[in-house]
């Protein structure tokens, strides 16, 4: 007679898990040893403001393509409005940029427990490997994620379960514990080796595409907090992502483009009450002044604008440059006396 721990209670199979899916390797692996185990899987993908699937430096972009390989339907949830209020004042505060990364995964939990209350699925699968980042996957922080998207206990991390206390899914055999693994750490031999099990071609490296770990990008969206009173808007940060950068006064901050493209996303981007530069007789970037909604332009700082992007043109040094001025639908024409490098570099952010 099989003991009551031989018997699979009936049904448990049946119940759906929801994967959260980066597009990179860990929580690829982390899909893998769950459907081994002839699970339902479903993925959620996560886009912040911060973490672009086009930026080219992270996984995001992969991710339909991996959903795709491991044969799993995706639901992509898009973090907008909600995520820029949270950056203001992160209750669990910042890593070493301005990522908030207890309070982001808070976030991503929550969105992926909202897919699993629609389709009915009992638990979450996570790529998250323990103490690989220094923020937000030590115990504690594992621990704090759960707690604050009401997830304590239905969270399985199949690459570092067997250091993990068991999740309620281990507990009662939904899922077989022992065939899970127990990375922890930084190294990534351990995936390299099980990827190569699962036959997995080319696996992406571990460089993550979130902007907020970018030392001189955090920079950027430190100031821009600083400098605006609520919250800022998504354009304000697709901003941030373009150009060079120069605070000019409490209230005012220049963008000056970079290359071509970055001058017709900044077109794009340019909202009616924004002062745009462009010199006239010369080859030169575009330049955007925004200042803060109720403040009024001076002279002066209209003069340092159209001096600095008049730097980036390609008029002769030390020169006067004349420059269109576009403000709500009005053309202007203004003479700007092009600024030095050193005064240019001292109000580059
Ligand atoms: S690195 Fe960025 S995307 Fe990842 S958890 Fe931290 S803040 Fe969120």
């Amino acid at each position: 007679m099989p003991s009551s721990s031989d018997v699979e209670p009936i049904g448990l199979k049946k119940q759906k898990v929801v994967v959260l899916l980066s597009g990179g390797l860990d929580s690829n692996l982390s899909t893998r040893l769950v459907l081994n185990q002839e699970i339902e899987v479903e993925a959620v993908a996560v886009k912040t403001p911060f973490c672009d699937f086009d930026c080219g430096k992270g996984c995001g972009h992969r991710v339909k393509e991996v959903a795709d390989s491991l044969g799993i339907r995706l639901k992509t949830v898009y973090f907008g409005d909600q995520y820029l209020a949270m950056l203001k004042k992160p209750k669990h505060g910042f890593g070493s940029g301005m990522n908030p990364c207890i309070d982001c995964r808070a976030m991503m939990y929550k969105a992926a427990k909202d897919h699993m209350e629609n389709i009915g699925a009992s638990y979450l699968v996570t790529g998250e490997v323990l103490s690989q980042r220094p923020m937000s996957q030590h115990r504690q922080a594992l621990r704090i994620i759960e707690e604050e998207s009401d997830l304590a206990g239905k969270v399985i991390r199949p690459l570092s379960a067997g250091k993990l206390p068991p999740s309620d899914a281990e507990k009662i055999g939904f899922i077989d514990r022992s065939k899970l693994r127990s990375i922890a750490g930084r190294s990534r031999k351990e995936q390299l080796a099980l990827a190569k099990e699962f036959g997995i071609q080319d696996p992406p490296n571990s460089a993550g595409g979130c902007l907020l770990t970018d030392p001189s990008f955090s920079k950027r969206v430190y100031d821009l907090y600083e400098h605006t009173d609520g919250v800022p808007t998504l354009n304000d940060v697709e901003l941030l992502k373009v150009g060079r950068h120069f605070r000019l006064s409490a209230h005012a901050k220049l963008i000056v483009g970079r290359n071509q493209s970055e001058n017709e996303i900044m077109k794009f981007l340019c909202l009616n009450d924004d002062y745009s530069f462009e010199a006239i007789e010369f080859t030169g970037p575009l330049g955007i002044l925004r200042i803060k909604k109720g403040s009024d332009l001076s002279n002066d700082l209209m003069q340092i604008a159209g001096g600095i992007v008049g730097r980036y043109s390609d008029a002769p040094r030390g020169q006067i440059v004349k420059m269109t001025l576009f403000h709500q639908q009005k053309e202007s024409a203004i003479d700007c006396q092009m600024l030095d490098n050193s005064e240019v570099r001292k109000l580059s952010i």
